[in-house]
């Protein structure tokens, strides 16, 4: 058996093993990182008759009843009554339910005393509690006690205890400081760095997180171990970036004709789209691979910025390609870019899933043949059939709607160059916290909007005012205006969604928009059909057009005043921002009506934060400190791991921190030779081996 392994603890048999593997833990290491989820404080228990409705309380008192049994078709139904007062007439009860917890329910004896833990609810005199954690402990001890995540077949209790005597295996304490003994926890962070950045040792923060004295320990834990979690990261994507340095492309030899380009549009590039360009040109003058990001704003014209490097790589002899995630975009970035760059004699395609079987062949042979110059499509460029002559650019716009997977294909159509790689995200996020995410990247931040931009004003609604809003609107569209209607799907393209958007359609023709061109737009609908209906929308043929959120990235139509979004209370806050980026293009001023009948006092000021500002900067800062970076940025498909315990939008200290310690360790080539970084340095090689990151980008 190995050292390491759970198994040499007492009470860990196979089949305890087995559970614990079901939880990723195999080693007593890994149970030292399965953190708390929470503590409960045995020195405070709420008395049953102050608990209130909705509160997460731990109480402790008597059964005062036997458990009552009964089963409603393959439900079994536990029920009981639990007490903190002396029995008497009117001592305020808790009733307490349990939902085939049968194990659980036979243990259970009237004059018992239990603590529970759960969630209450109290509706006029009930006070009840279902599914509680139940802990058989007449135990008055004192003081905070871990909460684990568990799974079916392990109890609260044996977790606790499994942890606690891996704790006492790997760490001692010694005159009152608790050190690593028996070599089984491996010490990452260099004295040095724990230091200078006040951090505990890693056997250190292990106790205090599992078995701390007050706040200030966990505290102190949780900040020793985001503080790694976020370093190790961070190291990573360094080491990517510097691999990166040493992969081959094309080395532009032109100087960007800037004047040339600038005279192509019908209005003055900002002074910070012409800084973005040249960070750009200059990085593909090397001879090794761009890796930019664009941070811009919706709305702020990160698509020219495209087409003009685009259209630098044409002067240098080289094809680009640009790859959105929704059909709809695609065939925006087409209608607008192919006139632009016609003008310099590029040719441009587009290629999505709907093109037709005919048209692909064509496209596929013109591009292989080197006759196309920019290719503009969705995932479907990077189907293996697809070939391009001598592919430099590589571009991916809306990234966060990407897997980091899907872009690194696009940088291998490159063949023996690697393709110079250009994301641009419209969630653009502070740049404390760029630094750390974009980690492998070179950051470029549009800042600026195009001039005479108006701000969007916006209003929160509740839906008994729709019939004011659609003869507003009705109004609006008589002065040749146009307006999106937002509809929340739960799922792109679920039939009943859909149907609800077309019957919601046909109510808004028929009854409170009559005469009024109103069309609909989903995913379900066909690449033709979207086309068409986009096409008389920008040709102002359709008033007001009911969409589902395809419309959410990047559709450029100036005319559109109007942004109604029903259900508001459904989209995170980026989103919302993102929708009501869709107008305010033009000169109107123009307006966003965010409807909703939620209750809920946390998303109505969520939602009026959106009122109060149109800053995407702000916005996103908010987002993040609601929902995290995973929740954003699309689960899974943005490269930034689910982080375990670091809170990275919350701790703004902790990052800048992490930062400087990364520029530090990276500004010294010989950092990771010397033997007291030996252990991070395995960490990161060890972590990054696991990760997709690093699969997809060391292309
Ligand atoms: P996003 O950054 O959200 O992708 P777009 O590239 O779609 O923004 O640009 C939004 C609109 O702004 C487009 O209509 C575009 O033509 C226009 N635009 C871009 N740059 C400028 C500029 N410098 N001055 C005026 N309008 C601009
Ligand atoms: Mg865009």
């Amino acid at each position: 058996m190995e050292e390491n392994s759970v198994k040499r603890l007492k009470g860990v048999g196979e089949s305890r093993a087995r559970i614990l593997a079901s939880l990723g833990i195999f080693t007593l290491s890994d149970l030292l990182y399965h953190l708390p989820r929470a503590y409960l404080d045995y020195s405070k228990f709420t008395p049953v008759d102050e608990i209130r409705d909705g509160e997460t309380v731990l109480v402790r008192g008597t059964v005062c009843c036997d458990v009552q049994h009964r089963q409603k078709g393959k439900l079994n139904i536990y029920k009981f009554e639990v007490i903190d007062k002396e029995e008497s007439f009117g001592v305020p009860r808790l009733s307490v339910t349990l939902f085939n917890q049968k194990f659980t329910a036979e243990k259970i004896h009237k004059g018992q005393t239990l603590i529970l833990y759960g969630k209450a609810a109290v509706f006029g005199n009930i006070i009840a509690m279902d599914s509680p954690d139940i802990e058989f402990s007449e135990t008055t001890e004192k003081g905070l006690r871990p909460v684990y995540s568990l799974t079916d077949g392990i109890s609260q209790k044996v977790m606790r205890k499994t942890v606690s005597e891996a704790l006492d295996i790997c760490v001692f304490v010694k005159n009152g400081k608790p050190e690593a003994c028996g070599g089984l926890i491996k010490e990452s962070i260099p004295e040095e760095i724990r230091e200078k950045y006040n951090l505990l040792t890693l056997a250190e923060a292990f106790y205090k997180i599992h078995r701390p004295q007050n706040e200030d320990d966990i505290k102190k834990a949780r900040r020793r171990l985001a503080f790694e979690e976020i370093l190790i990261f961070r190291l990573g994507l360094s080491t990517i970036k510097q691999k990166m340095k040493k992969q081959k492309a094309a080395a532009m030899k032109n100087t960007f004709d800037g004047g040339f380009f600038q005279s192509l549009l019908p209005y003055k590039l900002t002074a910070a789209q012409k800084r973005v360009i040249t960070e750009a040109v200059k990085d593909m003058q090397r001879p090794f691979p761009m890796s930019r990001v664009i941070q811009g704003d919706v709305g702020s014209g990160k698509t020219v910025v495209a087409a003009a490097l685009s259209f630098y790589a044409f002067k240098n002899g080289f094809q680009s390609a640009v790859m959105v995630p929704t059909e709809v975009l695609a065939m925006q970035h087409f209608s607008d870019l192919k006139p632009l760059l016609e003008k310099c004699k590029m040719t441009v395609e587009c290629l999505t899933g709907s093109t037709s079987k005919k048209e692909k062949d064509r496209i596929k042979s013109d591009l292989k043949a080197g006759k196309t110059d920019l290719l503009i499509g969705t995932h479907a460029l990077i189907e293996s059939d697809v070939e391009f002559k001598n592919l430099a650019l590589a571009i991916t716009d809306e990234q966060h709607r990407f897997g980091v997977e899907q872009r690194s294909k696009l940088s291998e159509k490159g063949k023996k160059l690697h393709p110079h790689t250009l994301v641009m995200s419209a969630t653009p996020i502070p740049r404390s916290l760029a630094l750390i995410i974009y980690g492998d990247m070179d950051i470029s931040v549009i800042d600026e909007m195009p001039p005479g931009r108006k701000k969007v004003a916006t209003f929160l609604l509740p839906s008994s005012e729709n019939i004011r809003l659609y003869n507003y609107l009705s109004g609006e569209t008589k002065k040749g205006r146009q307006a999106y209607i937002v509809c929340p799907m739960v799922e792109e393209g679920e039939n009943e969604d859909i149907k609800a958007v077309e019957s919601f359609t046909d109510e808004l023709r028929n009854k409170y928009l009559p005469g009024i061109s109103v069309e609909f737009l989903h995913g379900k609908m066909k690449g033709k059909e979207k086309d068409e209906i986009l096409k008389r929308f920008v040709n102002n043929e359709i008033s007001v057009l009911v969409s589902t959120t395809v419309i959410e990235v990047g559709v450029n139509v100036p005319n559109a005043t109007v942004m109604i979004i029903e259900n508001a209370e459904r989209f995170g806050l980026s989103q919302l921002h993102q929708l009501r980026g869709r107008v305010g293009r033009g000169n109107e001023k123009s307006y966003c009506f965010l409807i909703s009948d939620s209750k809920n006092a946390e998303t109505l000021d969520r939602m009026k934060s959106l009122c109060k500002t149109n800053d995407g900067f702000e916005i996103s800062r908010k987002d993040l400190a609601l929902r995290g970076p995973g929740e954003i940025f699309g689960k899974r498909q943005h490269g930034i791991p689910e982080f375990k315990i670091a809170d990275i939008a919350s701790d703004p200290k902790l990052i800048l921190d992490v930062q400087e310690c990364t520029e530090t360790i990276i500004s010294d080539p010989l950092w990771f030779d010397r033997e007291e970084n030996g252990p991070l340095k395995n960490r990161v090689a060890e972590f990054f081996a696991n990760s997709a990151r690093q699969k997809t980008l060391q292309v």
